[in-house]
């Protein structure tokens, strides 16, 4: 199928999700009104037949949604009887990771140029996964081999070298006395030159996420239904390549506690302790089951008449409380993974070895997962997502998440268009807990910088046209994928 068959598809699998996300949180909306007033009026024939009405209509709905997405599915199969997908996506990530092999190991390391990063950034894994990653991205767009300095690192002394294998065979150190800042422009001749941290950068070029390659978009939206995610996934796959040691812990600990693959297996990443209260709100473990739960029922209907398949659930946490949670409230579910590596990552136990080997391991098999169910507030839920993209074809709609979109720390805006014109009555001057949800208008081509989605049919974001700030219905609107002048190493055959 050509590019416009695809694009159709994905449209058709997007507007799916947000018609049920509208569907069901708005009969869910009545469920609940109709079952308040059945209780202020228990005389009310009528009012208690309305509840049991709505109550039908959301089952009876959602069981009419699952065989429409099995049927979606299908058409995404049917379409791919050849494998073209598999093709065009390894060889889309054997080329960038080829580049990232070259530009690591230059001929002659002496002259070379280079960019210097440090680890020295006071937060956890994640970020500072997040941070080599844009260190990586920067490499890779000024055409400097990436020179990580991480003795002292908070995780591990010895530095990122003791897990992951050295960026270079050829080239790990600077070799000049003169190492200068990075500059706006005029850096061009400078040898050495060390990277601030990203929200330091100015002015923000292009080339940051979630931006993606221009010589590599025409390839990558063909098989991928999130570009960004894919490149920064390419990036982590560099990155963390596991020094033996690192590899034979992660074995041993699946092995251990039963984790493969060989069953689907749901990854829940439920984050707790400082987090809570500061940079995310607390979601209990029954929210994330409930997605759970929904995913297997989904993943039943696709595979009718064959039976059922066991419930399974990958969970990795902060806070060993919801082990304990999960083995009482959910019998029917095998749980797999580890309290005692839970325990390692409490804020108290954090930054020490035998923890950052423990967010390495849950990030590892989260990745694995068939579906991923957590909150990309948190930098281990996005890097989980980002590694799944690299070790499947297209994970892009393996998630769900409790809270934000999916983001980059510091990344430059994030847009959607407007396709179809929107009028409210208020546009954008109500708060979004008016029953008039604050929306804005917009007219086709308008540009909305994205701040959220409420998963219930609409997102939040700005009109950059009007300036207006407000709730918009999510399915009027599409994805826009920024793209950039990258080098296209034509040293690296493609
Ligand atoms: P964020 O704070 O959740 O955005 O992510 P960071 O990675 O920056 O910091 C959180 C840190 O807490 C991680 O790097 C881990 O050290 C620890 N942590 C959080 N959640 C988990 C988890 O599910 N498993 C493990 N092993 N560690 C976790």
């Amino acid at each position: 199928p050509g590019p416009a068959f695809e694009s159709a598809r994905r449209g058709v699998e997007e507007q799916i999700r947000e018609l049920w996300w509208f569907l069901s949180n708005e009969l869910k909306a009545l469920k609940s009104d109709v079952g308040n007033a059945a209780k202020n009026r228990p005389q009310d024939a009528l009012v208690h037949s309305l509840e049991n009405n709505v109550e039908d209509l959301l089952k009876l709905s959602t069981d009419r949604f699952r065989v429409l997405q099995r049927h979606v599915k299908r058409l995404k199969e049917d379409s791919d009887q050849k494998g073209w997908r598999e093709q065009e996506a390894l060889e889309l990530s054997s080329l960038v990771q080829r580049r990232l092999d070259y530009l690591q190991n230059p001929m002659n390391c002496r002259t070379a140029k280079k960019l210097v990063c440090t680890l020295s950034k006071a937060c956890g894994y994640g970020c500072q996964l997040h941070h080599l990653v844009y260190c990586l991205i920067m490499a890779y767009s000024s055409q400097r081999t990436l020179i990580l300095r991480s003795q002292g690192w908070r995780y591990s002394k010895k530095g990122w070298e003791s897990l992951f294998l050295p960026l270079s065979r050829t080239c790990n150190e600077t070799n000049t006395q003169n190492i200068v800042h990075w500059r706006d422009s005029g850096n061009e001749n400078d040898q050495e030159v060390l990277l601030p941290i990203i929200d330091a950068m100015k002015p923000r070029v292009p080339q940051l996420p979630l931006s993606v390659p221009v010589d590599l978009f025409e390839s990558l939206k063909k098989f991928h239904g999130d570009p960004p995610a894919w490149w920064i996934g390419q990036m982590i796959f560099f990155l963390t390549r596991y020094q033996p040691d690192t590899d034979k812990f992660i074995t041993e600990n699946q092995i251990k506690i039963g984790f493969h693959t060989d069953t689907p297996i749901v990854g829940v990443h439920i984050r707790r302790t400082d987090k809570v209260g500061s940079e995310a709100a607390f979601h209990s473990v029954d929210e994330y089951m409930v997605e759970v739960e929904d995913w297997f029922q989904n993943h039943d209907v696709e595979r009718y008449p064959l039976a059922a398949v066991p419930r399974r659930v990958y969970v990795a946490s902060d806070d060993p409380e919801v082990f304990k949670v999960l083995q009482r409230s959910y019998p029917a579910y095998e749980v797999i993974g580890s309290p005692d590596i839970s325990k390692t990552a409490a804020l108290n136990t954090r930054y020490s070895h035998s923890s950052v080997m423990g967010v390495i391991f849950d990030i590892h098999n989260l990745a694995r997962t068939d579906f991923l169910v957590c909150t990309f507030s948190s930098q281990v839920c996005r890097a989980a997502y980002e590694a799944m993209q690299s070790v499947n074809v297209d994970a892009s709609n393996r998630f769900k998440s409790l809270d934000d979109i999916y983001y980059y720390g510091g990344q430059n805006g994030h847009k959607r268009r407007a396709v179809f014109p929107h009028h409210s009555a208020n546009d954008g001057k109500h708060s979004e807990s008016s029953p008039l949800r604050g929306e804005i208008d917009f007219v086709p081509g308008d540009l909305i910088g994205i701040a959220g989605n409420h998963w219930n049919g609409y997102s939040v974001g700005t009109n950059d046209r009007s300036g207006h700030k407000g709730l918009f219905p999510t399915y009027k609107t599409e994805e826009v994928v920024q793209v950039a002048d990258f080098p296209i190493y034509p040293e690296v055959p493609r």
